[in-house]
């Protein structure tokens, strides 16, 4: 939090004078703020347990092991579809996901499918697992290794948490999300999009909700609602993140409208939201690194997701 101040700009015989008030004012500060923790902190708990008894926000997603498996998949360099390090880096991706299969797809590309069984229609945690074909050195740190990341975390988080007779939830790793080369941007619905669109293709009807993870984690993480996400979805996105107390990065505000992997499932009327920040700096760039990030935004998500994901579950 930042308090507005006035900063006097006068040097001189002012100077000793505004050091001593500052120092005063900081005094009362924390005076204020011993108040606040001996008296008025007890009374707020004791307030909130009075209604329903509130522990501690929920700790289900373990982020610091998502960042390892961010930086892992940064360290297979770029890994634009149909590439060497993709096809290398596919396994071990496959091998995190519960009941791991194969969607081979044209080119020699490959989703990477998850799932914990249960009702339909089925809720569908996804991501893209590729980085871009034509931005060279681009290791997608944010863009897509972070959403990669977090449905892989989020599909142990959620495991021993779903409720008796809950729906199922799939966790898609999406290939060839990214252009390939020669593409314009005018054409990127018509040849992007490749592995969201062969499995919205062969299952979208059996989809009822889809949460995409996309530029999830970077420092100053904001995500207002993509103008293209399903509105109630979004409501629903929201209610989840106050539930774990991470309202502060889904402001109630409406961003730009992207096409991502969740077109070809709101084409077929399928609820969809795309989590992106659109405003991260380093989209699109080779300086797109994990320095870039920020773990407690990427916590953020990953509690804030779970927490949608067993909501849903139960619907
Ligand atoms: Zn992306």
């Amino acid at each position: 939090m930042r308090s507005p101040q006035s900063h006097p700009s006068a040097p001189g015989p002012a100077a000793p004078s505004a050091r001593a008030r500052r120092r005063a004012a900081s005094r009362r500060l924390s005076a204020l703020a011993t108040l606040f923790v001996l008296i008025l902190l007890p009374l707020l708990a004791a307030g909130c347990g009075s209604d329903d008894d509130q522990g501690p926000p929920p700790d289900r997603f373990d982020s610091d092991r998502a960042f390892d498996l961010i930086e892992q998949q940064v360290a297979y360099g770029p890994r634009p579809a149909g590439s060497k390090a993709l096809q290398n880096l596919g396994p071990k991706l496959l091998r995190q996901l519960p009941q791991g299969t194969v969607q081979p797809l044209a080119g020699g590309l490959r989703n990477l499918i998850g799932v914990i069984p249960g009702r339909a229609p089925a809720i569908l945690v996804a991501a893209h697992y590729d980085t871009e074909a034509t931005i060279p050195n681009h290791v997608g740190a944010n863009d897509g290794a972070a959403g990669t990341a977090a449905v892989i975390e989020l599909s142990r988080a959620v495991a021993k948490e779903l409720p008796e007779d809950h729906r199922e939830v799939r966790f898609v790793l999406f290939d060839g999300e990214e252009e390939p080369a020669g593409c314009p941007d005018s054409q990127f619905l018509e040849c992007a999009l490749r592995g969201s669109k062969a499995y919205a293709a062969e299952h979208a009807d059996e989809i009822g909700d889809l949460i995409l993870l996309d530029y999830i984690a970077n420092g100053g993480l904001q995500l207002p609602m993509e103008a293209n996400s399903d509105s109630e979805l979004w409501t629903r996105m929201r209610a989840a993140a106050d539930e774990v107390g991470a309202s502060e990065y889904f402001p109630d505000t409406v961003g730009a409208a992207v096409i991502d992997d969740h077109a070809p499932f709101l084409q077929r009327n399928v609820p969809s939201i795309d989590l992106i920040d659109f405003k991260y700096t380093f989209a699109d760039t080779a300086e797109d690194t994990p320095d870039k990030l920020d773990r407690r935004a990427l916590d953020a998500v990953g509690e804030s997701v779970a927490q949608l994901v067993i909501d849903l579950s139960d619907d």
